[in-house]
């Protein structure tokens, strides 16, 4: 694993494969940024796993922290089509008045040529819901304020497909070769074609991104092959699963360290390619859940389905800044969401027929210097679908 990520840095023509030739020139400084990543790396991979292992709570613990900032009581998509009853005469409805931020913000919708109920949703959050739905959109308001986590026209994404060693293990990547091709879906038609059904690949990524952000990517893949075990550390074994469909499969999952996660570059992703592990009882799943420490994506899952691609959006939403704009309210047993259709909420909501897009919000705060590359169609598809959750999924 070190020798492996040690080469990899120094010897990029050997060992990494790109999905266009001539990224290798071009990115001579990228490599050596990657180099001081990976050279991090070779001195963390060091560290006793003792020590990783006793961490490992650190990340739980980061995410807990942040949901806890964002309770809600009153944000609901159900409310999302209430009309502007009770308006002032600006046709704002009374309550909070909108800051400077808000008021910003609802220039530019309207200036994009958003629906006015939708327009109306975000004002009535502000002004009438809770003080909870006011954080959660204040929280995605300041990221507007980092430039940094903008997007860009063209964003190049690195992909690393971690490749099992372990003896006995079997794993799906995400290159064109080995991976399983995309599953299409009532829900989404067009998203993946049910003649000829593509590879679900990293560029099959690529282009979901592309289509979700409105603004050109390069997404540049390196195979690492790991040993799983050296890297994480022994997984945790169940015997069985204890769902009734698979009950006789055994399941393992990895302890992650999120600074294994840091010695990769800015909004990476990165790839579990190992789906069983052996076990005693037999090949066992693996079922770590896909996460972000903010920083850098870890996916979990190939993106053949239509419910695992939304984790490469959501999570690499989470590198950009992005929190989850809903909460589990324990009273009434019910997650309360404070956005329309869009990537952070879109693991945990249920689907318009719109395609894992960004919400007006998301849109706004990611806007790039010199705008989007699907200006207007995007707002024309939004203001057509935005309200279809009921006709997908009560279906
Ligand atoms: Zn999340």
């Amino acid at each position: 694993m070190l020798n492996n990520l040690y080469n990899h840095a120094d010897n990029p023509d050997k060992s990494l494969r790109s999905n266009t030739l001539d990224k290798k020139s071009v990115q001579s400084s990228e490599f050596s940024k990657i180099g001081k990543y990976l050279r991090m790396a070779f001195i963390k991979l060091l560290l006793p796993l003792s020590v990783i292992a006793a961490d490992n709570d650190f990340f739980n613990t980061a995410l807990a922290q942040n949901s806890t900032n964002q309770t809600s009581l009153q944000g609901n998509m159900n409310a999302r089509a209430a009309s502007n009853q009770c308006s002032d005469e600006t046709g704002n409805p009374i309550g909070e008045k909108l800051n400077k931020a808000m008021t910003d913000f609802v220039s530019w919708m309207r200036e994009k040529g958003y629906d006015e109920s939708i327009i109306a949703q975000y004002i009535q959050w502000w002004s009438i819901g809770s003080v909870k739905d006011r954080s959660i959109i204040k929280n995605f308001l300041e990221v507007k304020k980092k430039p940094e986590n903008n997007l860009k026209q063209d964003n190049t994404v690195y992909v690393y497909d971690l490749i099992p060693l372990d003896p006995g293990t079997t794993y799906l990547s995400l290159d064109q070769n080995t991976c399983n091709t995309c599953q299409p879906t009532e829900k989404w038609p067009g998203w993946c074609d049910e003649r000829s059904p593509q590879p679900a690949d990293y560029v099959f990524v690529e282009n979901h991104f592309r289509h979700t952000f409105g603004v050109e990517f390069d997404f540049v893949y390196y195979p690492m092959e790991i040993s799983y075990t050296d890297v994480f550390g022994k997984p945790d074994c169940q015997p069985r699963v204890y769902k009734k469909s698979n009950k006789d499969t055994p399941r393992c999952k990895f302890k992650i360290d999120p600074r294994l996660l840091d010695q990769f570059p800015p909004h990476s992703i990165v790839h579990f390619a190992i789906t069983s592990f052996p076990t005693e009882a037999g090949p066992a799943q693996i079922y770590n859940h896909s996460v972000s420490n903010g920083n850098v994506a870890l996916v979990t899952r190939t993106p053949e389905s239509f419910l695992t691609i939304v984790t490469y959006t959501h999570e690499w939403g989470h590198t950009l800044g992005l929190r989850h704009p809903f909460v589990d309210v324990k009273d009434i047993n019910k997650r309360i969401f404070v956005q329309l259709d869009g990537i952070m909420s879109n693991t945990y909501a249920r689907n318009t027929k719109l395609i894992d897009p960004t919400d007006p919000l998301e849109r706004y705060i990611l806007e790039p210097k010199n705008g989007y590359l699907d200006e207007p169609s995007f707002v024309n598809e939004y203001n057509k679908h935005f309200d279809t959750l009921s006709n997908v999924d009560q279906q």
